[in-house]
């Protein structure tokens, strides 16, 4: 029998066992956003480093952030010459409210069918183990992990990694590696693995239209004076042309074109135009001309008006000329975008389009980079060829739309691509009520990952 089949088997002889200690972990309620669990946050930390020493993982510990929860380190660097992989993962939960909709109680894990029942079972205590799962399978099961793991455990994710970019600045020599595989995603549903390798980035700007010094009378001073709320909405309608393709100047440059491949992986996911339309209950859909939904939300570049404000919108009439305006309005961006570019060419296209009549101010409110991994990337490979042995089928592939820090943050600052994936399917009611696992689904997701790292070797 070869190593790697000895440690698949191992897998499916201590499932019942994998089970039970994710149980145990599942039991802290390490909501990551209230500080009364401050103490349970940590306690989860502590579970995990105590884990990783058990499997042997070396020069383990839990190292404070500046202000925020700890990240837990660890490593087993066996095998000079062989890539390595830096697993992430977050110990860190949502809040469980509202308490009264579980059916059994959100930290009291429990097993019904082919389901595990708890906060953090799919998102993502359950992924991270899972992970941890196929290492020790093996080093125990077939004698040897054939590639050198570091790993990287935050307790933010939950929310936003507040303190996790500038852990990994003061800290990027040790995290850095070949490839960072990142189990927090999940796939499209039972027996559709799936692997994201595209997140998009966001330009988020407000933008103030100030016209007369105080509210006006409509009646009196109406044909006169330009309306502030009118100028802004027409800037706003000058964003796009007809086609849905936004107006300001430049901002497909730098626009990486989508793949034939590409082209070919989006068709084939299952979240087509008509899914599109049923999610979303609108008459019919939009968007940039010649490109389908998936691609839309993944691999083109966006602008939204995310807010309004101006004038009377209170009960009843008042004929009143408003004084300003204002709009919120973000950009998701793709490769190879940024938002400081983006930034310049919506000031270029403020000067070029805003009338003399009124006074425009744009203000930088947030902006996240974008994160893409190589599609020829050994990692992605390992990965599709460890799906295609644990599920017998070629994965999905997708980009999401939204961003996800750690996976932007690892490729900024240390120059790690990650490979997301997951076990999560959409129905775990993650966030939510009764959040569950599949334990058939997890399982298969161990033995993917031990092929994916015996695939690396
Ligand atoms: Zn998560």
């Amino acid at each position: 029998m070869s190593n790697l089949q000895k440690a698949l088997e191992y897998a499916h002889q201590n499932h019942d066992r994998f089970v039970n200690e994710l149980i145990d972990v599942l039991k802290i309620p390490s909501i990551s956003t209230d500080a009364e669990y401050d103490n349970d946050v940590l306690r989860a930390a502590q579970w995990m480093a105590n884990h990783l020493k058990g499997l042997g993982m070396e020069n383990v510990e839990v190292m404070p952030t500046d202000g925020g929860h700890p990240v837990v380190y660890g490593d087993y660097l066996k095998k000079p010459g062989a890539p390595t992989v830096l697993v992430y993962g977050h110990y860190d939960v949502q809040p469980a409210d509202p308490l009264e909709l579980w059916e059994t109680g959100p930290f009291e894990p429990q097993v019904r069918g082919d389901f595990l029942f708890g906060r953090g079972s799919s998102d993502m205590k359950g992924q991270a183990l899972a992970a941890f799962d196929a290492i020790e399978s093996l080093i125990k099961g077939g004698g040897e992990l054939p590639v050198n793991v570091k790993f990287l455990l935050e307790g933010e994710e939950e929310i936003g990694s507040k303190h996790l970019e500038a852990f990994l600045r003061q800290h990027a020599d040790k995290f850095k590696g070949d490839v960072s595989l990142n189990p927090d995603a999940g796939m499209m549903g039972v027996d559709m693995p799936t692997i994201t390798y595209g997140l998009r980035g966001l330009a988020y700007f407000e933008l103030n239209i100030t016209g007369p010094k105080a509210d006006l009378h409509s009646g009196l001073y109406g044909g006169a004076v330009h309306n502030p709320a009118q100028v802004l909405t027409e800037l706003i309608a000058k964003m796009h042309d007809a086609n849905g393709h936004i107006t300001l100047p430049g901002f497909y440059d730098s626009v990486r074109p989508i793949s034939e491949q590409e082209r070919a992986d989006f068709a084939r996911l299952p979240n087509d135009d008509a899914h599109y339309l049923e999610e979303t209950g609108v008459p019919a859909l939009w968007g940039e001309e010649g490109f389908i939904s998936a691609e839309r939300t993944g691999a083109r570049p966006t602008l939204e008006v995310n807010g309004l404000l101006s004038g009377w919108t209170g009960p009843g009439s008042k004929t009143v000329l408003p004084a300003k305006a204002m709009a919120k309005i973000s950009c998701r961006l793709v490769p190879d975008q940024t938002d400081a570019e983006v930034e310049k060419q919506m000031i270029r296209f403020l000067e070029a389009n805003a009338p003399k009549t009124v006074k425009w101010q744009l203000i930088r409110i947030t902006g996240s980079p974008f994160a893409i991994a190589d599609l020829n990337n050994p990692g992605v490979k390992a990965m599709n060829d460890a799906m295609v042995s644990a599920w017998g089928v070629r994965p999905f592939y997708r980009r999401e739309g939204g961003s996800i820090g750690a996976v932007a943050m690892l490729q900024q600052i240390c120059g790690v691509e990650s490979v997301l994936v997951g076990m999560g399917l959409p129905s775990d009611n993650v966030h939510s009520p009764n959040e569950h696992m599949h334990l058939p689904t997890w399982q298969k997701g161990i033995d993917a990952f031990i092929h994916f790292f015996n695939n690396l070797r």
